[in-house]
């Protein structure tokens, strides 16, 4: 310390600083509580907002916000306890420095908050101009003229360069209100959005105001005594909108979190209380906490009030659904019972028409007029048809119903395939189709399952191939892995194929593909539904593949092998 100094601080009893900023020259615990309360109200919060989810500009920019104004605060409160005039005037230059973009930072918060996109390069590039000589000329802002011995107090000068500072706080603050107008004129946004971006900028601007207003009341009355100090509780006024607006409208998606925080710092400030010597700063600073408490109190009451009105919401709903879960489901097997009914009913008669339309056409009551035998021939197709139709939604019903019976045996996989190619190769020949069957099997091929369901699963599947194939050829494969004890039958054709879409659904009820109709316009989309339970129910399973439309189709059926 340079021996003037030395002389000044021993004359004017300035105690050297502990950690720069414990001092006794600082005339009462007010200053340490102006200047750390906010900080400690206002930093972990960031904090903790930025940990969520730091990528978010929104939190960015809050988090710098706060950041600034930390350290800020911290300058500022060396500057009241430090005598030595060179860390002085360090710090002094810093807050000088740290001022504008303070005000930078909440002009990004609030233009985030309000446009919810990037901001464009050349705002960015505009406030950089107009903060730029800040930091060029900073070093020649501030210079300490004298001592005042009579209060103990240094006389600086502060160039032209703080009166910049205060032109551009006064810039963004405008241009605050300004992208408000503008945002609030072309806004599309709700109106419970609209309010929640008023709120976020009431709160910053608010800061804004308390922030400057301890240099504003500083320059105006000469005096940098008590009074700016009251500035800094700006902070705590931003952060108790910010609160409002976490927990009203759940902005930065920490709701509970800032409840506990909030709640703490406010034991923080009225543990504060005691340290006070003064009553009329104890009263001050009790209006202070009181003010806080009301409105982070009613915020988090509200908050937690709606948040129980919702449960017993939920609840009620949920009460709701299940009976409507329970109403559905019985509607489900009246319905099953009523297809079930229904089919049972239709069944008979389509099996008589079937019946006497064969007899006709065989001539079994007559000769048939040449002209009738073709009429006949479809009643006898279409009844069929039908039939099929009413098998499959009589098994769904079944499977809905819990009331498919399986008669498991031991029965040789490959000679029932060959048997049911056999059997529906004429069919396919009549669309001129090769129907080929074709086996690699190393073991005996034996499976345990319910023979009438495999040929009807198996008839199912060369079936569809039948019906999408327009030309070329069925190949039925059966094949096995004796390692891992399972057949597979493979159906190929060289038909319509299926594309991605189609087949991501054809397992499931009433489900068919685009292509399907204009290729045969009779399906149900049933039969895929109901083979596939059927497999899963004797521990087999169904897959398809197929390279897309017009790329033929596979399908496998698997099961597991018993010998
Ligand atoms: P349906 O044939 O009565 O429509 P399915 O359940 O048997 O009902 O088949 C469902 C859908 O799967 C069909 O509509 C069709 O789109 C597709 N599909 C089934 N087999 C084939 C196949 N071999 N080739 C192309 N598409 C098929």
């Amino acid at each position: 310390m340079n021996p003037l100094i030395k002389e000044v601080a021993e004359f004017c009893e300035w105690a050297p600083a502990t950690f720069l900023f414990i001092s006794k020259n600082v005339e009462g615990p007010l200053i340490y509580y102006s200047h750390i309360v906010p900080v400690l109200f206002s930093l972990p919060l960031a904090f903790i907002i930025i940990a969520r989810d730091y990528k978010n500009r929104l939190n960015q920019y809050f988090f710098l916000a706060v950041f600034l104004f930390s350290i800020w605060s911290f300058s500022d409160l060396i500057l009241w306890a430090n005598p030595d005039p060179k860390i002085i005037m360090f710090f002094w230059s810093l807050l000088n420095l740290l001022e504008p973009f303070i005000y930078v930072s909440i002009f990004l918060f609030v233009y985030t908050l309000l446009f919810k996109k990037e901001i464009s390069t050349v705002i960015l590039a505009s406030l950089f101009l107009i903060t730029s000589p800040v930091v060029i000329f900073l070093a020649t802002s501030l210079e300490i003229e004298s001592f005042n011995l009579t209060n103990c107090w240094r006389e600086v000068t502060e160039g032209p360069l703080v009166f910049y500072s205060y032109i551009i706080q006064l810039i963004i603050s405008l241009l605050v209100i300004l992208f408000t107008f503008i945002y609030l004129k072309s806004t599309t946004e709700t109106k419970a959005q609209k309010r929640m971006s008023i709120i976020g900028v009431l709160g910053s601007l608010l800061f804004l105001a308390f922030f400057s207003s301890g240099n504003i009341i500083g320059s105006i009355t000469e005096s940098w005594g008590v009074a700016p100090l009251y500035g800094l509780f700006g902070m705590p006024i931003m952060v108790a909108f910010l609160a409002f607006l976490i927990t009203k409208y759940r902005m930065f998606k920490v709701q509970m979190l800032t409840a506990q925080f909030l709640v703490s710092t406010l034991g923080i400030l009225i543990i504060g209380i005691l340290f006070v010597q003064t009553v009329e700063r104890v009263r001050l600073i009790a209006i202070l906490t009181f003010i806080l408490t009301v409105i982070l109190g009613t915020v988090l009451i509200r908050s937690i009030k709606r948040d129980l009105e919702q449960k017993s919401e939920i609840e009620k709903l949920a009460h709701k659904l299940e009976k409507a879960n329970v109403r559905l489901q019985q509607m489900d097997k009246l319905k099953s019972e009523f297809v079930s009914i229904a089919s049972h009913q239709l069944r008979s008669p389509i099996t008589a028409i079937s019946g006497y339309a064969s007899l006709m056409n065989e001539g079994s009551y007559g000769e048939v007029p040449s002209k009738m035998k073709e009429p006949i021939e479809r009643i006898v197709q279409s009844a069929r048809m039908m039939a099929t139709s009413i098998e499959d939604y009589l098994n769904v019903s079944r499977i809905e119903a819990g009331n498919m019976k399986y008669n498991f045996t031991d029965f040789n996989l490959n000679d029932e395939v060959e048997h049911i190619c056999d059997d529906l190769r004429a069919e396919a020949l009549k669309r001129s189709l090769v129907l080929l069957f074709r086996k690699r099997v190393d073991g005996q091929g034996i499976v345990k399952a319910d023979i009438g369901k495999v040929q009807q699963i198996i008839h199912n599947l060369i079936n569809n191939s039948i019906k999408y194939t327009q030309k070329g050829a069925i190949t039925v494969y059966v094949h096995d892995d004796i390692k891992n004890k399972k057949v597979f039958v493979d159906i190929i054709d060289t038909g319509i194929g299926m594309s991605a879409e189609t087949l991501a659904g054809i397992f499931q009820k009433f489900e068919r593909g685009d292509k399907a109709n204009t290729v045969n316009v009779t399906g149900t989309g049933l039969g895929l539904y109901v083979a596939q339970k059927m497999a899963e129910a004797m521990s087999g399973t169904i897959s398809a593949h197929s390279d897309g439309e017009g790329q033929g189709s596979r399908f496998t059926l698997e099961l597991p092998l018993f010998l």
